[in-house]
């Protein structure tokens, strides 16, 4: 029960929150006929004075209470004519409690680098039940306005979505999508969000949401939000993805976790052999971190909406649920190998970042040390070896020491903009996993194998997602210090921008670099010949 009780405190901060500043605006405006009053009173008459100001504000909470819904009112909507060959389908939401004055309607116009989501709408219309259209203000990237000049008990919102627009494979799953196996309905790209003009920050707070989702004929939803009579209620309309398609499903509890796998589409991979996977890696992460996680868990496969040609994957981890799509190419052993590398790492997401309540932007550390901690959690499951490690490894300084930003942007620096530029992206996934995997051997040496990274997530892990207290650079780079000497580390290699010199910095653990600089091979690491006792030590302790 940790995480919803987290769920439900932030949920009701911001329900609070809604409720309070209708009234504040309330009783700010009977304040502003008495502040002529104020004026007028003795200095000593002032201080009472001003508490009996704070009155309106609860004379406005008891007798407006509809206004707790004023700026944010709820929603219903309905998903019908979703068309999976024309890649298609129709939106409808009906808005109650309409606040009176000028209305918002905000569509996400971009997410993780996917640019103009918001021209995929079309026909978009609000009307008075039975009424004709109301003018709709345009004011671009998927941002609309119109005036509310008498009260209506209702409006309607209709529109089309058109989802057939070409992305770069590995942006599929970051956006809902449709195609003729499967689909991913993610509302935050799906719905508007509808609040009063006055509120500067519209998507700060969701519309409460009741949402009905007709699926074509023979297709289901799997989804982790919870359905009572064929209505979706949603707590957090951000985070939920609804997953359709001929789905193959099976049931997985892990510890406190009620995992789901749902597959849709021909992937090449047995679904038993998938559902294993999933298991195996759910209990070996959980007792990893020391995961006390509950509540429904969603793990997805399916095809892209689009023909592929060769190996692909393109994944996202959005609150409980892993979406992912798989193109399996030609070569049945190396796409199942890739499958699990990606898999490990989305399943890692549901602690890292997404068990956390985070303050700002640190993706060097979930998305670096999350690629590096998928393959500690497949080498522990004895399925890969300790050669895959290390190429791994060298994989990643290879793609690092080719970054044209490596010396000149630290990763604190490049996570808030990794979507700027491929080198900043690139910089935060395999500069991160290469200091993830540097951290994690120094922690082991210098504490003569007692310690390793895993332990330091766990504390992080006890410490802030468990408690619910807030997370940034800050506390993370004070929990890599505290475990031993790392000052120079994270001040040089995650604060600053040294060039990272990695035969200097794998020696001492018995590794070796050999690179043949005339045909610019890759780097490969090996295990010097000779290990000392402490290094072979380290070295079989990697699988442990
Ligand atoms: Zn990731």
């Amino acid at each position: 029960m940790v995480k919803s009780r987290r769920q439900m405190a932030v949920g009701s901060r911001q329900k609070t929150a809604g409720a309070l500043w209708p009234a504040l605006r309330c009783a700010l405006f009977i304040r502003y006929y008495l502040s002529t009053a104020y004026r007028l009173l003795p200095f000593a008459f002032r201080q009472p004075f001003t508490v009996y100001c704070l009155l309106p504000t609860a004379y406005c909470l008891l007798f407006f209470p509809h206004s707790i819904y004023a700026s944010t009112p709820p929603l219903t909507c309905r998903i019908a004519e979703i068309a999976p060959h024309s890649r298609s389908l129709s939106v409808m939401c009906t808005l109650v409690d309409v606040p009176l004055g000028k209305l918002q309607l905000r569509f996400a116009d971009q997410f993780a680098g996917v640019k103009g989501l918001s021209e995929r709408i079309f026909a978009l219309k609000v009307k008075e039940a039975g009424g004709a259209a109301w003018p709709l203000e345009i004011r671009g990237d998927g941002w609309y306005s119109l005036s509310v000049k008498a009260p209506v008990p209702r409006l309607n919102i209709s529109y089309d979505l058109h989802l057939a627009r070409a992305l770069d494979p590995s942006q599929y799953a970051l956006v809902s999508s449709l195609g003729s196996e499967a689909g991913f309905l993610m509302l935050s790209d799906l719905l508007p969000q509808v609040c009063a003009e006055a509120e500067s920050g519209c998507s700060a707070q969701a519309n409460p949401l009741r949402l009905q989702i007709i699926a074509p004929d023979g297709w289901q939803i799997a989804t982790t939000e919870q359905s009572h009579e064929n209505f979706f209620e949603i707590a957090d309309p951000q985070r939920a993805v609804f997953f359709l398609g001929r789905l193959r499903e099976q049931e997985l509890p892990v510890n406190g976790m009620k995992l789901r796998v749902a597959m849709a589409g021909d992937s090449s991979v047995a679904s038993d052999r998938v559902a294993r996977l999933v298991e195996a890696i759910a209990r070996e992460q959980a007792a990893m971190i020391g995961g006390k996680e509950q509540g429904d868990f969603l793990v997805t496969l399916a095809p892209f909406p689009l023909p592929m040609t060769g190996l692909r994957s393109s994944a996202l981890t959005r609150g409980h649920t892993v979406v992912l799509m798989f193109n399996p190419g030609d070569d049945p052993a190396r796409a199942f190998a890739h499958y699990q590398r990606h898999l490990a790492h989305e399943m890692f997401h549901f602690y890292l970042p997404n068990a956390f309540r985070i303050r700002e932007n640190f993706d060097w550390f979930w998305e670096g040390f999350t690629r590096y901690t998928a393959f500690t959690t497949l080498l522990r499951l004895r399925l890969i070896t300790l050669r895959d490690y290390l190429d791994a490894l060298g994989e990643e300084y290879e793609a690092y020491s080719f970054n044209p930003l490596r010396a000149r942007l630290s990763l604190i620096a490049a996570s808030p903009d990794k979507f700027a530029n491929p080198a900043s992206y690139e910089l935060v996934y395999r500069k991160g996993m290469l200091i993830a995997a540097l951290y994690d051997l120094e922690l082991r040496w210098q504490s003569g194998g007692r310690q390793s990274l895993m332990d330091v997530m766990r504390a992080l892990y006890q410490t802030y997602a468990l408690s619910g207290r807030e997370v940034g650079n800050r506390e993370v780079l004070a929990e890599l210090a505290k475990s031993g000497d790392f000052a120079r580390f994270i001040r040089d290699d995650i604060e600053g921008t040294r060039e990272i010199d990695l035969a200097a910095a794998i020696k001492h653990y018995g590794l070796v670099v050999d690179r043949d600089l005339n045909n610019r091979s890759r780097p490969r690491i090996s295990v010097t010949p000779k290990p000392s006792a402490k290094q072979r030590e380290l070295i079989s302790h990697l699988e442990k």
